[in-house]
């Protein structure tokens, strides 16, 4: 049993807690000095000391600690973790069934009733994310949890503990069962992608997305050449090649992007020579493409939310016009812009009004096909719209 402290939380903030919100924020607590170590179980109470909710203290980019319970009652043990995975396993029966999808969330931080910590499944294997010291302190109670709760293959995992929510690079991610080949292949919406589970801070493909994919290679990429920008491993270029580009073209600037791309296309029986697989900075790029005239029927933007290159610093809270701009003169008419975002610390409104703004300055015109926010598996809390960070807009250009 972790020993637990109380908190003192001000005045202005006991009704948003007594009303569901999960985050304790710094500003809401008067006595920071008395949790010394984190992990430490914090019971949150009144000025008259009375209590109000139960959580864990560990500093993240977002805040000082998660909520986990309203119970003053409730212990902080195996036993809490395991109804919470069981009911984020319940909640995802029908992606445990779905054969042509066999990577997905299980359990989504604050979504799911534990903020600070995710889990991801690829075809058997688990992998654990930890996004700060106190989270990780707690993790023995959390995966004899996840034993008790799933059949599983083996057991991985990711720190990222800095506070922005930085890879920490452990020598070695697995942590129990069977170790997984690498890669894994797993599937989504019945195409491959290879799954690397121990080879740095990302695995091989963003699970958030996979709807996004699905429309692209189901409703627009027919006979359509596709610039994948900010492209990774590729996984938009080759749902578009699936679904009957006539060519895909992907920019990345990380080196390793080509050897990942040839890789998934490979994997979905596709020969990467009839792609183009460019290693560049983006932005070098669209200058190439305005110089030589290159317009494409759609173009994928989905730049990480802070990104520096040699060149260019990109924030997608301040820059996200400045590329929609180059996307919209590269596209052509009646052609199809993909705009994606991570970024959390803007809305879909404001994302929205990047778009206006964008079209109206080069005096083009627009119309708003689809719009996405995070996939079912990704669970989002009502009471904590923030967490729904994915924003998605599918614009298609009229001139
Ligand atoms: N769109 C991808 C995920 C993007 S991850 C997918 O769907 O899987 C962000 C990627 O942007 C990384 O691979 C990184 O190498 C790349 N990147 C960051 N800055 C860049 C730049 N200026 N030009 C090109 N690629 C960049």
């Amino acid at each position: 049993m972790k020993n637990e402290i109380n908190l003192t939380i001000k005045q202005e903030f006991i009704e948003d807690y007594k009303d569901g919100y999960p985050l304790i924020s710094k500003e809401s607590v008067v006595d920071w000095s008395k949790a010394v170590d984190e992990g430490t179980i914090v019971n949150l109470v009144d000025a008259k000391g009375k209590f109000i909710v139960k959580g864990y203290y560990g500093i993240q980019n977002k805040g000082y600690g998660w909520v986990l319970s309203s119970n003053a009652d409730e212990s902080i043990d195996a036993t809490y973790f395991a109804n919470k995975i069981k009911s984020a396993i319940e909640y995802r029966e029908c992606f445990f069934k779905d054969e042509n999808t066999t990577a997905f969330r299980v359990f989504n931080g604050e979504g799911d009733g534990i903020g600070g910590l995710t889990i991801d499944y690829f075809d058997g294997y688990y992998m654990l994310t930890w996004y700060s010291i106190g989270i990780y302190e707690l993790k023995q109670e959390i995966l004899d949890a996840l034993k008790s709760s799933v059949e599983y293959k083996g057991i991985y995992q990711k720190k990222r503990f800095d506070g922005k929510g930085k890879y920490l690079d452990d020598s070695d991610d697995f942590v129990c069962g069977q170790r997984a080949e690498s890669p894994i292949i797993v599937k989504e919406n019945g195409a491959n992608f290879a799954i690397y589970l121990d080879d740095g801070a990302m695995v091989g493909v963003f699970l958030d997305q996979k709807n996004v994919r699905k429309t692209i290679r189901d409703t627009y990429a027919k006979g359509k050449t596709v610039l994948n920008t900010f492209s990774y491993t590729g996984a938009f270029s080759v749902f578009a090649a699936l679904g009957g580009a006539t060519k895909t073209t992907s920019v990345d600037l990380a080196k390793r992007s080509l050897s990942k791309t040839q890789e998934q296309f490979m994997l979905n029986n596709i020969d990467p020579k009839t792609q183009d697989i460019i290693v560049d900075d983006v932005f070098n790029y669209f200058k190439y493409a305005v110089r030589k005239k290159l317009l494409f029927d759609i173009v994928v933007l989905d730049p990480p939310s802070f990104a520096r290159s040699k060149k260019h610093t990109f924030s997608a809270s301040k820059d996200y016009v400045k590329l929609l701009k180059e996307a919209i003169q590269i596209t052509n008419k009646n052609g199809i812009i993909v705009a994606s975002t991570n970024a959390a610390n803007f809305s879909m409104m404001t994302f929205s009004d990047f778009v206006f703004k964008a079209f109206k300055e080069l005096n083009s015109k627009y119309k708003v096909e689809k719009s996405f926010s995070l996939p079912k598996d990704f669970r989002v809390m009502d009471k904590f719209k923030e967490g729904d960070y994915l924003k998605v807009i599918i614009i298609r250009k009229i001139r």
